[in-house]
């Protein structure tokens, strides 16, 4: 546990490869090497992840890449972390206070052990608290237990349920004005900590409020003092993964086999789904490459976050993607020439069940049985369906409009229109004048107007012409902002050289062993 935790703590600095040890030197070579070739890929990797965030990131999910012996000598490199453990001292008097846990500004020291370590899903206790003295609980060592809040529970039924003193009951929920608020909104499947001494006294209550903060409320020691109130934050630390596979059976099979999760597989589908049609065009022999966030917190992994980089192989053509947040704080997926990785539209602006009537210019129409054209395509699918937006634009009209129905039509930059109809209901607030994003829900799928069932009738306007919505050729979005181009071309760089570092590593690996790592 220590030793992993000494791996996860590494700060990886060149200078500290001056101080491996004698006899280790038959190893020297080896670990130099692949040192100084991970060295180079965590440089360009982190490079923009500076600031709050550790530049150590990418090295910690990289072990299983370095052999086992290298991997020894440079933990025998470093000097053993100083032990800086901060502990919440439920016995001792203390005011409400906030304790900032130090990981995100001393990356190479192990992480203080706050809380249990496994505070989100086991009930084990907090060693590091259980070994506090324990003045009310006759001797024996009180440990954290897990309680689970039910339906229609509040803080004192689920107490009350725990054998709990009504004294006891009284004093915890009544610590201060702020945590019984906090305390008062408890929701079936929260979780509350308690540690209860062997004589069936509360000593101590804890709530997670967040991914970040953690309430403890914790009888002080001596019995006049009452219950004291701490909030703990724990600041996030985002680290840098990546993962890579080549597809034989399925995107999906080889993604999960890599690592990744379903989140991050339509994540990383949505990046690439503007290019390729991953139902139908996906072959065997394709791969992926992606970077992405990790967010954890006193070392344990929380989730995982956004892709940073990705490149997509499919039958020989290789696409690439790389992240910018643009000083505007926009943030989307650009070819490494800065081009958008979207187009200006989507394609089809419902999850549809098929398509029940196609762009016609001489169709006759099933109510009205005359001929006439149908000038937008009928996307059948559920009542209550989400519509979205197509592409960003201004709210031209939202209302009732004869046979469409309940209608929106949206004017987008340029020369293009869209139109929805044969809504249910249009979504609260979208009204003319008011601006929308490409796939902000701007409705719901109905049958308004005239309708034999449940659709929507999408029209695609190019100056005011309909034109076939599936068939058209969509214009790419807006590429970056010419004032920010040079800052992502020189981020893109490093990210770029990451995709390059990761994917041949894989294939190199791939040859040797014909498995996929992560
Ligand atoms: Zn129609």
């Amino acid at each position: 546990m220590a030793f992993k935790s000494r791996i996860s703590g590494l700060d990886f600095k060149p200078k500290q490869k001056r101080q491996r040890p004698a006899r280790l030197q038959r190893w020297h070579w080896i670990a130099l090497g692949i040192s100084s070739f991970t060295a180079l890929a965590l440089l360009l990797a982190t490079k923009d992840e500076a600031g709050a965030i550790p530049n150590h990131n990418a090295l910690q999910q990289l072990p299983e890449q370095i052999p086992e012996e290298a991997a020894a000598t440079r933990i025998l490199d470093l000097p053993i972390p100083k032990l800086q453990r901060t502990t919440i001292d439920a016995s001792s008097p203390a005011s409400p206070h906030i304790l900032a846990a130090p990981i995100a500004d001393h990356p190479s020291e192990a992480t203080p052990n706050l809380l249990p370590t496994a505070f989100d899903t086991s009930t084990t206790a907090d060693e590091t608290i259980t070994k506090q003295p324990n003045t009310l609980g006759g001797g024996t060592q009180a440990k954290w237990e897990v309680v689970h809040v039910k339906q229609g529970d509040s803080l004192t039924t689920l107490l009350k349920r725990q054998g709990l003193s009504s004294k006891d009951i009284f004093d915890v929920t009544h610590a201060d004005d702020d945590s019984a608020r906090t305390l008062a909104q408890l929701f079936p499947g929260d979780k509350i900590w308690l540690r209860v001494s062997g004589n069936g006294t509360l000593l101590a209550l804890r709530r997670r409020l967040d991914e970040t903060k953690t309430l403890t409320i914790a009888r002080g020691s001596s019995a006049d003092i009452g219950f004291q109130t701490t909030l703990t934050e724990h600041q996030l630390e985002r680290r840098i993964a990546h993962a890579t596979a080549v597809i034989h059976d399925s995107l999906y099979q080889a993604a999960v086999k890599a690592g990744l999760d379903d989140k991050l597989i339509m994540k990383l589908t949505g990046i690439f789904g503007w290019d390729i049609d991953f139902a139908h065009d996906v072959r065997s022999g394709d791969s992926f490459t992606l970077v992405y966030r990790q967010y954890y917190r006193n070392g344990e992994k929380i989730r995982n976050g956004e892709i940073v980089a990705a490149e997509f192989a499919n039958q020989g053509k290789r696409y690439r993607a790389i992240r910018y947040t643009a000083p505007s704080g926009r943030s989307g997926y650009y070819t490494p020439e800065g081009k958008s990785m979207r187009k200006a539209f989507l394609r089809t602006p419902v999850d549809f069940r098929r398509i029940s009537s196609r762009f016609n210019k001489s169709r006759c129409h099933p109510i009205l049985h005359v001929c006439r054209p149908h000038e937008g395509t009928d996307f059948a699918a559920a009542t209550g369906t989400p519509i979205q937006a197509a592409g960003d634009g201004l709210v031209a009209f939202a209302g009732r409009r004869g046979g469409y129905g309940n209608a929106v039509i949206l004017q987008h930059a340029h020369r293009y229109s869209t139109l929805y109809g044969h809504m249910q209901r249009i979504r609260k607030g979208i009204r003319a004048g008011v601006q929308v994003t490409q796939g902000q829900i701007i409705g719901y799928v109905g049958q308004s107007g005239l309708a034999t069932g449940p659709h929507l009738h999408y029209e695609f306007r190019v100056n005011g012409v309909p034109r076939d919505a599936l068939k058209v050729t969509l214009p790419d979005a807006k590429p970056i902002d010419s004032r920010y181009l040079a800052d992502f071309k020189a981020k893109a760089l490093s990210r770029l050289a990451q995709l390059t570092v990761i994917t041949r590593t894989q294939l190199a690996s791939n040859e040797e062993n014909d498995q996929t790592i992560r």
